[in-house]
Formats: structure tokens, sequence, C-alpha cells
């Protein structure tokens, strides 16, 4: 990220998890108070991929520091698919889980879309099952996808208007592209844009995107929108994370986003930077679906 960026426009998503996880610890501080037990979230981590590892240990350390318990269910590479179906089952009934998340991908032998389904919809706080999925799509209560569900938050507490807006998503994947387009064209709070799905088929995408208020950039290549494809004054949303060689930085490395930040910033009323802006959220989302969670399943 340049230095030269003007600081209002940065929507800081370190800061606003940051905000939101203290809002979260404040009200398990009072169930404690009350004498409840706090949140429980687990996870099911399978095999040994160092990603996927990364990702469940910053999960349970988020879930400690607003005081939530957590557990980690650790299964080998080679564990068979009835095995993992055994222990999604195990979770569903455990009353002590109020919500787990199966940490994806899973090895090529399991079939993700068969362990999604078997996540109890109550108790499934990633928001992929299908049941969620629809629930989600007709505008129903329920636990929205982590991603978009941290993409809304980071809308609502920069006070970017979303009512009315024209808002371009680049991308259509299940997990972020799909759901944030659906989510943004609800007739609800923080939502009512006039959305524009945009995928690898879609032809004259920069004069699509040229004429939008709002561009969500979910396409994983790193530094793809530029500048020329960017009106003044857009809010630009870059959920791309990549690293790539920087032989300036000590690591050898540095991460960027699917936009190419220095050009486009300039020319923006609000962005979020690649490290800190859409990633923190993500786990914050989880926390929140899964403090819902528990007042639903406790109630
Ligand atoms: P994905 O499954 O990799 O899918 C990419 C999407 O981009 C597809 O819909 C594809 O179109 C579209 N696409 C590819 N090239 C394109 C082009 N030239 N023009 C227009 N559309 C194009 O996407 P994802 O899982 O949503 O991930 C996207 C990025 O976000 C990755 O960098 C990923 O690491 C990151 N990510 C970050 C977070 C976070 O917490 N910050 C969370 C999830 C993902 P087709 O459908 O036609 O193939």
């Amino acid at each position: 990220m340049s230095n030269n960026i003007d600081n209002s426009k940065l929507i800081d998503g370190k800061k606003i998890a940051a905000e939101i996880k203290s809002e979260i610890a404040a009200e398990i501080k009072l169930l404690e108070g009350e004498g409840k037990r706090s949140p429980h979230l687990a996870a099911i981590l399978v095999g040994e991929d160092g990603a996927s590892k990364t990702y469940v240990a910053s999960k349970e350390k988020a879930s400690k520091e607003v005081g939530f318990t957590s557990s980690v269910y650790r299964y080998p590479e080679n564990i068979s698919e009835q095995e993992l179906l055994d222990a999604v089952n195990f979770l569903n009934n455990d009353p002590e889980i109020d919500g787990f998340i199966i940490q994806l991908p899973l090895p090529k032998h399991i079939s993700e879309s068969k362990i999604i389904e078997a996540v109890s919809p109550s108790k499934d706080v990633d928001g992929f099952n299908p049941v969620n999925v629809g629930k989600m799509i007709l505008g129903f209560s329920t636990f929205l996808p982590a991603t978009p569900f941290g993409i809304q938050m980071l809308l609502e507490r920069s006070n970017v208007e979303t009512a009315g807006k024209h808002c371009v998503v680049l991308g259509r994947s299940n997990i972020v592209g799909t759901p944030i387009a659906n989510m943004l064209s609800r007739n609800a709070s923080n939502a009512n844009c006039t959305v524009t799905l945009c995928h690898s088929k879609t032809e004259n995408l920069a004069e699509i995107t040229r004429q939008a208020d709002i561009i969500i950039v979910a396409i994983g290549k790193p530094f793809f929108l530029k500048a020329d494809m960017v009106k003044e004054g857009a809010t630009v949303i870059d959920v791309g994370i990549h690293r790539i060689e920087d032989k300036n930085s000590e690591k050898g490395y540095r991460i960027v986003g699917d936009v190419d930040f220095d050009n486009v910033a300039p020319k923006c009323s609000h962005i979020t930077p690649v490290p800190g802006g859409v990633g923190p959220m993500t786990i914050v989302s989880l926390l929140s679906n899964t403090l819902k969670a528990y007042h639903e399943n406790n109630k």
C-alpha cells in the first residue's frame, strides 16, 4: 500500500473488527455476570494443510479474545467420508456446541457438498448449508456467509450509502460474489443496491465497472481492477488476498489484493486496503453468527 493515500478514504477493517469484537466481549461479560455459560465455537480440521491450520488457529484465538470457549476436532487426511459424517453428526447433537465450521478445502476423496449438507442448519455458523443459503436468498433471518456479512458491516460502519446505488460485483463464487450480490440487492437496510454480477464471461467489463458507485472485487487476480475501470468517487471493496514476491520486504513477500490500490485509491471516496480491510471482518462475522446461534439455541 502506498503511503500517499488520504487516510480518510480508507475503510479500516482492523479497527471496525476490533470494535465489533469488543461489543461481543461486553455481551459475553454480561452473560457471565448472569451465571450463564459462554458460547462455544468448534472447528473440524482435516489433514495438515498449513493455510487451513493457520485459519483455524486464528478463529480459535479470536473466540478466546471475546470470551467464547472453542475446540478443534482434528482428523487425519485419510479419514473416510462416513467417519467425517459421523463427526459432524456428533457435533450436531452436542448441546454444549452452539456452532461449528468445517475448514475447507477437504481432501479430494470427500464430497464437500455432502459434508456441508450434513451440518445442522441451526449450528451452521459459516452459512454454507443449502437451507441457510435459501433463507439468505429469501431474506429470512439466518447465518450470513462470513465474508459477505463482513463486507456489509464494513459498508454500514463506514457510512457508505447503499440504497439506490449501482453496485458491481466482480466474481460469482458461492462464498463471496454470489451471496454479496444477493444480500446487497435485497429490500433491506444496508442494501437496496442495483446489482450487476460479473464473471469471466462478462463482455465490456470496464464499461460496466465505470458505471458503479460501489465495486466489490472478488476474482482472485492480483491488481486486476485498474484506475481506468473506476469512476471518480466510487467505493471499492477488495476481497482478494495474494502473497507476491517483494525483495524489499524482510519476509521476501507482501500481501496484495485484486485491486491496483495505489492507482485506484486516489479516485475513490472509500477503499479497503489489503491487508487490513475485508480480511479481519471475516472472522468477526463468524463470531457474530456464533453468538446468534447461542441465543437461538438457548431460547
Ligand atoms: P473464486 O472461487 O476463485 O472465483 C473467482 C471468480 O472470479 C469466478 O466467478 C470467475 O468467473 C471470476 N473471474 C475470474 N477471472 C475473471 C475476469 N478476468 N473477469 C471477471 N471475472 C473473473 O473466488 P473467491 O473464492 O470468491 O475468491 C476471490 C479472491 O478473494 C481470492 O483472492 C481469495 O483468496 C479471496 N478471498 C478472501 C477472503 C477474505 O476473507 N478476505 C475470503 C474469501 C476469498 P467464472 O465463474 O466465470 O469462472
